[in-house]
This record gives C-alpha cells, sequence and structure tokens, in this order.
C-alpha cells in the first residue's frame, strides 16, 4: 500500500470528481505544472473574502486589523513549514518573481545611496553561477542581470545520467562568484541535487546561495536552518496552493542588507518630496497592497500539507516513482530521460516513445482523460542536453495512485499502437 490514504485525498479535491473528454476519469498527471486545490484552500480564500476582505498594514478598522491578523499568522506558518522566522519570508507573485527580486536588489545595489545596500552588491569582474538544469526562470533572471550589470554567467554541466556534474565545482564556483543559484530538484529530470556540497564550496569563497525550491519545497520535508542556503525561493500554486502567491526566503542580514525591487506603498519608512527610506524586511520588499487572500490559501495549504506530513509525502512519491520507473522500463521503445532510479529522485518522470512525437503522445494520452505535460517545460538547455526535441511529462503528488500510474502506461501502449510502431 502507499504511504497516504489516496481515496480519502482525492475526496478533498472538487476537480477530481469532474470527469473529462466524455465522462472519463481525470488523471491528473501535471501537478508539477501547477496542483490541484483541496476544499481546505478554496474554502479558506472563500472564508477571507467573505468575512474579513479589507487591505493588511493599513486602515484603522477592525477588518483592517483582522486581515492584517489573516495575513500575518499566514506568514508565520508557511515560515514554520521552511523552519523560518516570519521576518524573513516575503511574499511574491511567484518563484519567478522571487528570482528577479533578488536579481534586481543585487545589481540596484551597485547604485544604492545608501551605504548599507552596497554590500552584495554584482558588477563588472563578478561572476553568477548556475547549473544546466535550471527552469528558464533561474536562468534568464541571472543572464540579464550579468547584461545589465557586465558580470559573467558561469555554469555546472550534467553527467548523461541526469545529474548535475560536479567535478569543475571548484574551478566554477570560485573567488569571483557572488552568487549561485541552483535548482533543488529539477522540474524535468526529476533530479535531486546535493545543495549541501554546492553551499559547502560556494561558504568557501564567500558567495550567496540562492536555492530554486519551486519542485522540492512542495514535495519534501525541508528546513531552511539544514539547507544552509540564503535565499530559497517556491510557488504557492505548485505545492496546493493558489496562484498568484509566492516566496522569498532569504537569511534575514541578507535580506537586510539589500536595496528593495519593487517600490511605492507598504514599503517606505519616511516619504519627502526630496527621497524616501525604508522599512527592514520583509516589509522593504512587499511594496503595494497585497494578494492577501491568496496568502491566507496558502496558509491553508501549507497546513493540509503539514497535516499529511512532509515525510509521508516524500514517501508516498518515491513509491510512485519507483513504480513508474518499473511500469515504463517494461515497454519497448520508451526512454526515460533523468535517473533511473529513485535515489535523490523526486517524482517528475519525463521520457520519450521512440517514433511517436511528445504532442502525440500527449494528445493519445489526453483523449484518455490523462492531463501531462509535453514540450521543453521551459527548461530548454535541459533537452538539448539529451538531444531530444522534447519530452513528454509526468509528474505525481498526493492525490496521485497507482492507478494513475498505471492509466499512464496503458495510454502510452495506446499511443504505440495508433502510431503503428509496435
Ligand atoms: N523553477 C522550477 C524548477 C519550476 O518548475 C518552475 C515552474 N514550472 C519555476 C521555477 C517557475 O515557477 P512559477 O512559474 O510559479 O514562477
Amino acid at each position: 500500500p502507499l504511504p497516504l490514504d489516496v481515496e480519502a485525498i482525492r475526496a478533498d479535491f472538487p476537480i477530481l470528481s469532474r470527469t473529462v473528454r466524455d465522462g472519463k476519469r481525470l488523471v491528473y498527471l501535471d501537478s508539477g505544472a501547477t496542483s490541484q486545490k483541496p476544499r481546505q484552500v478554496l474554502d479558506a480564500e472563500r472564508w477571507f473574502y467573505e468575512n474579513v476582505n479589507a487591505a493588511p498594514h493599513r486602515g484603522a478598522h477592525q477588518l483592517a486589523e483582522e486581515a492584517t491578523g489573516a495575513y500575518e499568522e499566514a506568514r508565520a506558518t508557511i515560515g514554520a513549514f521552511i523552519g523560518a522566522p516570519e521576518n524573513e519570508i516575503v511574499f511574491t507573485r511567484n518563484t519567478t518573481e522571487a528570482i528577479n527580486l533578488v536579481a534586481y536588489a543585487l545589481s540596484n545595489a551597485a547604485t544604492a545611496k545608501e551605504p548599507e545596500f552596497r554590500t552584495h552588491a554584482v558588477g563588472q569582474g563578478d561572476e553568477i553561477v548556475v547549473t544546466e538544469m535550471e527552469h528558464h526562470a533561474n536562468l534568464i533572471p541571472w543572464q540579464q542581470l550579468c547584461e545589465r550589470t557586465g558580470a559573467t554567467l558561469r555554469w555546472l554541466g550534467l553527467t548523461d545520467g541526469g545529474r548535475l556534474d560536479l567535478s569543475g565545482l571548484a574551478t566554477v564556483v570560485n573567488e569571483r562568484t557572488k552568487l549561485v543559484a541552483v535548482t533543488q530538484q529539477s522540474n524535468i529530470l526529476g533530479t535531486i541535487n546535493p545543495i549541501e556540497q554546492i553551499v559547502a564550496r560556494a561558504r568557501e569563497v564567500g558567495a550567496l546561495v540562492l536555492v530554486d525550491g519551486a519542485q522540492s519545497v512542495p514535495h519534501q520535508p525541508i528546513d531552511v536552518t539544514a539547507l544552509g542556503a540564503d535565499f530559497l525561493v517556491f510557488s504557492g500554486h505548485k505545492m496546493l496552493g493558489p496562484t498568484g502567491v509566492g516566496v522569498l526566503w532569504g537569511r534575514y542580514e541578507v535580506l537586510d542588507a539589500l536595496p528593495p525591487f519593487l517600490t511605492g506603498g507598504s514599503m517606505i519608512e519616511v516619504v519627502r518630496m526630496e527621497g524616501s527610506t525604508f522599512m527592514p524586511p520583509p516589509q522593504r520588499f512587499e511594496a503595494g497592497v497585497p494578494m492577501t487572500a491568496q496568502v491566507v490559501g496558502l496558509g491553508a495549504a501549507v497546513e493540509y500539507l503539514t497535516a499529511l506530513g512532509m515525510d509521508k509525502v516524500e514517501e508516498h512519491e518515491r513509491a510512485l516513482t519507483g513504480y513508474a520507473l518499473e511500469k515504463l522500463a517494461e515497454i519497448p521503445g520508451v526512454t526515460v530521460i533523468g535517473p533511473p532510479d529513485t535515489v535523490s529522485r523526486g517524482g517528475a518522470v519525463s521520457f520519450t516513445v521512440e517514433g511517436v512525437h511528445p504532442h502525440d503522445v500527449g494528445q493519445v494520452l489526453d483523449d484518455l482523460g490523462i492531463a501531462v505535460r509535453v514540450g521543453h517545460h521551459c527548461a530548454w538547455p535541459v533537452v538539448r542536453r539529451y538531444g531530444v526535441p522534447a519530452t513528454t511529462r509526468a509528474t505525481f503528488y498526493v492525490h496521485t495512485g497507482y492507478d494513475d500510474v498505471d492509466a499512464l502506461a496503458d495510454g502510452i501502449r495506446a499511443a504505440q499502437k495508433f502510431f503503428g510502431t509496435v
């Protein structure tokens, strides 16, 4: 049996009771793109709008006070989920915005008029290190930062087996490195990276480390103290929460030394026509009226995951991944792109089917009610590295059962039959 009670969990997700493609059960294997939402999260958002709705940190009335309370309580809950105090949690729109926030803060630091904001400035001669495994969200902002500042982008490559090639770690991460940005779990290969080893090298040369947790925070227990990095970024919508809210966790002393990215209301201390001063973190990085209902919804998602137990969520997905790798290995012509076993590997399984284009595989699966992702998965260099134009990707979550994986395997065989490759 699987570690989680799939039937009980499915009953919490209203969307899983709808049918698709003329009455077929929805087999949702695309949680890696965005997750479905349990009733508890939907209820929390509705509760907020029906009972509390007001702009937090503004206004002297009761609703504003309660909205502030709900917003800050969710911040504490979400912080506790990753072992962080609430003043280290900054709300953004998603992972993408959180990474852009850091990238712009680092380049703004170079010209900041406040000397205390110049500590981490990036400029000519400095280097930023990424990996060939990154989602575009953790690649383009660094390319752009380098273009703005004259810094150089360097990267760690990949092994044929779908892992980071760390043989060049000591030279690629060196005295010129200002920041290393690395994903904890690949959205396409499923690989879980040895963050501790990268952090250890970064510490030797005094570089900051940003960890892209978009595909790890939803799926395994994370404690930022143990992780040892300076920043961890993730998206609410991939962890049962609403769209429109993401998180930037930053080590307080690092956040406190950074200038703002977006500016305006809520983030200021004193404003004069001649110039202004800014609040301490996290407010310095939260300009404008925030996405309060979504933050409250994400708080409910975190409570839901905590009640299931993140250890169990991780074990559940490892069991499903092992089962899927076994099932796919039984189908001639199917090649998994990524680590072939469940060691340091999460629940994202990408594959190709000989003689059938990934988009055609996706189409046949969709006709059967099975939702997967096809394409380059916003990680173009990865598919290029493995010499394929695209892949089909199945991703698992708390409501995924063996029956979903069986449906996938049967669907792949149906595609092979349809396109006459068997
Ligand atoms: N990083 C990784 C590893 C991802 O999988 C994703 C989402 N596909 C992102 C970053 C970007 O997340 P978002 O689109 O929510 O900003």
